[in-house]
Parts: C-alpha cells; structure tokens; sequence
C-alpha cells in the first residue's frame, strides 16, 4: 500500500489526540462529545478542509454520535471514533469509482484542469496503467498554444509504448480531438486520452473550447485534474469546472507533497464528483486508484 504517507499527516495526529481523550472516558456525556467535536471541527479547519464542509461534518458526527444506541462491544469513546470514521468513508465518496470504459469502443477521456496542475504527466501515466491492464490507449495531445506541451506527450508516449495522435499547433482542438477518435476507430485502439491545454486561472475561451470537445466527440470521462498542493483552491476551481462542464471524476496530483489533505476531503462533497485517481509523484508510475476507504483509515491511524 504505497499511498503518501504525508497526505493528512496533519489530521492523523490532531484526531489521535483527540481521540485519546476520548478512549479514557467509560461514559460520555454529551458535554464530552461537544469538546471532542470542537477539536475534531479545529483539526479540519487547520487540514485546510473547505469550512462548509467542517460544519456539515461535525452537524452530521454529532447527530449521529449523541442519538446513538450503545453498542455493547465498542466503548462509547470508541462509539464516537467510528461515527467519525464513518462519515469520513462517507465525505471521500464511501466507495471506489472505477473508469468508465465499457460500452462503445473507443471510449473517450478528456483531461481538463489549469496550467502546471498535472494533466499532461497524468495522461501519460494513465496511458501506462491502461495499457499494463491490457487496453489499448491513443494519447492526444490538444493543448495547440504550447508546442512543448505537444511534444512532452509524444515524449511520455515514447516513453510508456503508447502511440500519439500526430497533432500541430495549426489545428484546431476539436478537430484534433474527431480526427483522433476516427484514427483510433480505424487503427483498433479502444481508449482515447484527450490531454487539454491549461490556463493559469479559469477563463471562458477555455471553456468554450472543452465544451466544444465534450459535444464533438462522446466522451465518458471528463476528469478534472487539480494540484493538490494549492488546497481549497483546486476545490473552488474543481466546483466552476464541473458546473460549466459535467466533470465525471477528479484526480488530485502532488498529494505525496500534501501533508494537509483538505483538497481531498472536500472536492466529493463540494462538487458531487468522485475522486478517481491520485498522482503520487512525478514518475510514471506514480498513480493510484483512489481509495476512500483507506484514506479515511489513514486519517485516523
Ligand atoms: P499540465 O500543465 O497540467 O499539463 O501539467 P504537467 O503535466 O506538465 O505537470 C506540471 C508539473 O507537475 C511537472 O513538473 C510534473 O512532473 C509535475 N507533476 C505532475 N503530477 C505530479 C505528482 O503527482 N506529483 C509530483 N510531485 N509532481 C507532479
């Protein structure tokens, strides 16, 4: 299990405290379970977790820890850490969210998010992951206002045996991307990855431009791609993307680098939308499926 060992380091250790306090009582009052809220509600806040999010969790925790019926094999302290648990499981998205691939072949997979947050890397490594799984991948590169982003995929391409789609910076991106979907028809490849181009803050032509993608072409997956680093605002900028596009899932990149972890326990709640896939380094291997299971775990040591 090779998840970050930073990613909510800084949660896990404020929650143990509190959780320790919590195992010394026999019997809680519910005095004890406001004090162990106040301190779980401090530790989100400080893990940077969107502050709707906060009081949603804790209203939700505290309903749920005071109107419980005692458990005779958990401790009421131990009572409380799994209502906490649980709502954790529940704000990471309860289950893991497998990639669209069936139906229609090729399937399509666009890549949307700003400049630097990881799209190009993360299409080259999950061109690896589908490829090691035995499908066949075309990576696409349709960023056109920057010929390195271009050349970076066929570099990466090269690099994990997937072909590349030969796109110029002439062309326009929703041509690219029919182009590539018809080459890929013709050529026997089942998994379209559209790499889109990034710009330093949401803009509209940007977005015109992704939806002209989405209607050109039947895409079933549009994964937004945030740096996990930049915390809640690649939450605020996940929410604008999926209201202007229908993102189907998010993959938070960097999170190896984020000892904090609130883009992570906000961007399900926040946006509705499932984390997929998280980017553990800079590496071509260096993604993994999400698992909200073992990150709530995580969280709680
Ligand atoms: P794009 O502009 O969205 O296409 O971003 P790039 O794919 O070019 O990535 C920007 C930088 O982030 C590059 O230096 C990547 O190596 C780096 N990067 C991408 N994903 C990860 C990750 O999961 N962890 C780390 N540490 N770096 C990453």
């Amino acid at each position: 299990f090779a998840f970050s060992d930073a990613m909510f380091e800084n949660l896990t250790d404020r929650l143990d405290s509190v959780f320790k306090k919590l195992r010394g009582h026999g019997k809680l009052t519910e005095e004890n379970i406001q004090d162990a809220m106040r301190e779980v509600r401090v530790a989100l806040l400080e893990a940077d977790v969107n502050y709707k999010v906060v009081k949603e969790f804790i209203a939700a925790v505290t309903e749920k820890a005071v109107g419980r019926e005692v458990l005779s094999s958990l401790s009421p302290g131990q009572q409380v850490i799994k209502v906490v648990h649980d709502e954790l499981v529940e704000l990471l998205g309860s289950h893991e969210e497998p990639l669209r691939l069936d139906g229609r072949q090729p399937v399509s997979i666009m890549l949307a998010g700003l400049q630097g947050s990881g799209k190009t890397t993360t299409a080259g490594k999950l061109a690896r992951m589908l490829r090691e799984k035995g499908r066949k991948p075309f990576l696409v590169p349709a960023d056109v206002y920057r010929p390195a982003a271009i050349q970076q995929l066929h570099v990466l391409g090269e690099q994990v045996g997937v072909p590349v789609f030969d796109s110029t910076t002439e062309d326009r991106p929703v041509d690219i991307a029919k182009r590539a979907v018809a080459e890929a028809e013709d050529k026997g490849y089942d998994t379209v990855i559209i790499d889109t181009a990034g710009r330093l803050h949401v803009d509209e032509a940007l977005m015109t431009e992704l939806k002209d993608i989405s209607r050109a072409v039947p895409l079933t997956e549009i994964l937004f791609v945030a740096d996990a680093m930049t915390g809640q605002d690649a939450v605020t900028v996940a929410d604008k993307f999926n209201s202007d596009l229908e993102i189907t899932g998010v993959v938070l990149t960097k999170i190896e680098g984020d000892a904090r972890g609130g883009a992570a326990l906000s961007v399900k709640k926040v946006t509705g939308k499932p984390i997929k896939f998280v980017g553990v380094g800079e590496s071509l291997d260096a993604l993994e499926v999400f698992h909200p299971d073992r990150a709530a775990s995580r969280i709680l040591g």
